[in-house]
This record gives C-alpha cells, sequence and structure tokens, in this order.
C-alpha cells in the first residue's frame, strides 16, 4: 500500500499542501476530490518521486520511499501513473508504447509484458496499432496498460476519464475498477467530480486549501459530512 505521513509542501510562499496525511491499502481505490488548486495533484506528484518532499514520508509497502533529504527515484518505486496530460508518443505503435519503460527486460520477456497488459485492459487485437487510429477511450486504455506493464504496487490516477464522453467514461470506469482490483494494486485517484468519486470509491479524502477535509467512505462523506465544505460538495451530486 500507499501510505503518506504528515506531508507539506510550498512552492515559493505558496503553501500547496499542509500536514496531509493518508493511506490506501493493496486493492483499495481511493479518490482525492477537491476544487481546482487544492493540491490533488501536488500530492500524486510527491507519492510518485516527480516532485522533492519537504516535509513528511512517503512509503510503500511498509518501506519509505521519500522524507526529507531521502528520496527513491520514480521508476524505482513500483508506481504507475496515468496522468491527464500523460499522452502515448504518436511515432510508436501500442506495442512500442507500452514497452517503453520495460527496457531492462529481455525482447522476448518484454514482449510478453505488453502482451498480459493488452490482455488486462481488453485490446490484445490493437498490438500493431498507433495512437491516430484509436478513440480517445482506446487510447487512454493503452495509457492505462503501459502504466500496468511494469505490475506496480501503486497506481496514480490523475483525471483518467477527463475528455471522454459520458459512454466511454462509464464504460472505462467499470473496466478500470475492476482490472486494478483484480490485480490488487493500491489505487489513488484525482477527481473533481463528486459523482465519479461516489461510484469508483472504497474512500474519498475531501480537500481543500491544501488541507485534508474529511477521510471516510462515500457513505460517511455523503450522511455524516464533517464540516459544510463536504456536505455543500455533496450537495451537486443531487
Ligand atoms: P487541478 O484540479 O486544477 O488540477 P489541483 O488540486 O491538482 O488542481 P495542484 O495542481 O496540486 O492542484 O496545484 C496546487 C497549487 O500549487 C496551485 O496554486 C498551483 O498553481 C501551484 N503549483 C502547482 N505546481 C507548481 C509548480 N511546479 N510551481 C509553482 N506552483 C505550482
Amino acid at each position: 500500500g500507499l501510505k503518506m505521513s504528515n506531508v507539506s509542501h510550498e512552492f515559493g510562499s505558496n503553501k500547496v499542501l499542509n500536514d496531509v496525511s493518508f493511506d490506501v491499502a493493496p486493492g483499495e481505490l481511493v479518490c482525492l476530490l477537491g476544487p481546482s488548486g487544492c493540491g490533488k495533484t501536488t500530492a500524486l506528484r510527491l507519492a510518485a518521486g516527480l516532485e522533492k518532499l519537504q516535509q513528511g514520508s512517503v512509503s510503500i509497502n511498509d518501506q519509505i520511499v521519500a522524507r526529507p533529504g531521502e528520496y527513491l527515484e520514480p521508476e524505482k518505486r513500483g508506481v504507475g501513473m496515468v496522468f491527464q496530460d500523460y499522452a502515448l508518443f504518436p511515432h510508436l505503435n501500442v506495442a512500442k508504447n507500452i514497452g517503453f519503460g520495460l527496457q531492462s527486460l529481455s525482447d522476448g520477456d518484454r514482449k510478453a509484458a505488453v502482451e498480459r497488459a493488452l490482455e488486462q485492459v481488453g485490446m490484445s487485437d490493437f498490438y500493431n496499432a498507433y495512437p491516430h487510429e484509436l478513440s480517445g477511450g482506446q487510447q487512454q486504455r493503452i495509457a492505462l496498460a503501459r502504466a500496468l506493464a511494469p505490475t506496480p504496487r501503486v497506481m496514480l490516477l490523475d483525471e483518467p476519464f477527463s475528455g471522454l464522453d459520458v459512454a466511454r467514461r462509464a464504460e472505462l470506469r467499470d473496466s478500470t475498477l475492476h482490472i486494478l482490483k483484480n490485480a490488487g494494486i493500491a489505487t489513488i485517484m484525482v477527481t473533481h467530480d463528486p459523482e465519479e468519486a461516489m461510484y469508483m470509491a472504497d474512500r474519498i479524502i475531501v480537500m481543500n486549501e491544501g488541507k485534508v477535509m474529511q477521510d471516510g467512505t462515500p457513505e460517511d462523506l455523503y450522511f455524516s459530512p464533517k464540516n459544510r465544505f463536504v456536505a455543500s460538495f455533496f450537495g451537486e451530486v443531487n
């Protein structure tokens, strides 16, 4: 699982995260929910190692991977990522896109890993296709396959369904849930859509201005919001 403990972060004088702590167990999907600019993406980037930790600590499977002055590189953390703006390479076919991060494997092992990841996302027939030949939803699936291929312990998803139409969103939500649960991966997903969080999450962490407002099950947040902010957020569902 993933554990963030007492993480604070500043960009210059802008305090973006203020003593944030949460954990995600293997096979659990936790949504980070909150308005634009509240620090959701920064929290994910710190977990991934794309940003150096200033205060607190990050652990993966009970091993500290980051604390001030200590830092394990992203590729050594066993973390998969699908980010909003993390596009496929247009000039590489699907197999090469997925195999890109698997350079340390032999050709045979890499091919097997690519085939397995494609099967996981139900896209085995698209091994030789190029990104421009795929729909938006199919491209998102390939991005997910690319993140799954190195068999990560933790998956970080940042608005992974943005830019998809309603039908494809619904379809991809279900298949993504199924894949991640089956693989027993600890998943944290950023969204600003309360409905999406209610539907997908085992637990929801509501953030505002760099702080955790509430951490609980969808039912907890909906029926027992701790404060007005959380309540107003879920008022928008109905
Ligand atoms: P959104 O939902 O709009 O993506 P968010 O909750 O993910 O927002 P962050 O992207 O974490 O929020 O940004 C939090 C704050 O940190 C914002 O005020 C943003 O301008 C600032 N910020 C983020 N990255 C940097 C950076 N590299 N340098 C300076 N400021 C940054």
